[in-house]
């Protein structure tokens, strides 16, 4: 398609974002499947639902500017996935499931913030065109990209601090057999808190 206008420019953007969520309908069952931490597979889960939403939205777009849904391969894309997927291989050879885990969730906040960046300039677009239906939609999905990029967040600051924790304890124990002193009382209890 020839770029010569806002209108052919929103278009072709349209198409790139979505053969993206439709790859990333591929992506999150496999990273969910990777995922350790219950809440992470959750909120993976719940995300696919949404992207598969976001697809039909982006296909009342192109009815709504009278243009058919075509896709046009987004390289950004699967360069994020393709990235993504190493990290997934090199889970294999690692044990430590909180800080994996933070890796898949490093993976899935890319790939929020490409389509923070795809939705906001694509609703910008459609302003500019005065099209306030379709930049409202686009609004609409780059609040819900905005939105799974917060959760992730969240639940990687508590994946790490567990991991911290859980490594902290490992040293103190090990400090412990090393010299042959009994614990302390404080270590105990502060131990006892951080498991609860
Ligand atoms: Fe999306
Ligand atoms: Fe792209
Ligand atoms: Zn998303």
């Amino acid at each position: 398609m020839k770029i010569d206008s806002i209108d052919t420019l929103l278009t072709e953007e349209l198409r790139d974002v979505y053969d993206a969520e439709k790859q990333i309908t591929k992506a999150l069952p496999k990273m969910m499947k990777a995922a350790h931490s219950q809440e992470l597979k959750h909120a993976l889960e719940e995300h696919l639902e949404v992207t598969k939403g976001q697809i039909f939205r982006l296909e009342e777009i192109f009815d709504l500017i009278d243009e058919k849904p075509r896709s046009h391969p987004c390289a950004g894309m699967k360069g994020i996935i393709a990235e993504g997927n190493e990290m997934l291989q090199a889970d294999k050879r690692q044990s430590h499931e909180n800080l994996m885990d933070a890796a898949i969730i490093s993976a899935a906040q890319r790939v929020e913030h490409y389509e923070i960046a795809a939705y906001g300039t694509l609703r910008t677009y459609a302003e500019m065109l005065g099209n306030d239906r379709v930049a409202n939609l686009l609004e609409q999905t780059k609040k819900e990209e905005a939105e799974a990029d917060r959760k992730l967040s969240e639940i990687s600051g508590r994946l790490l601090t567990a991991e911290r924790q859980g490594s902290q304890e490992e040293t103190e124990n090990g400090r412990m057999t090393g010299n042959g002193r009994s614990r302390s009382p404080h270590a105990k209890a502060s131990a006892r808190s951080r498991r609860a």
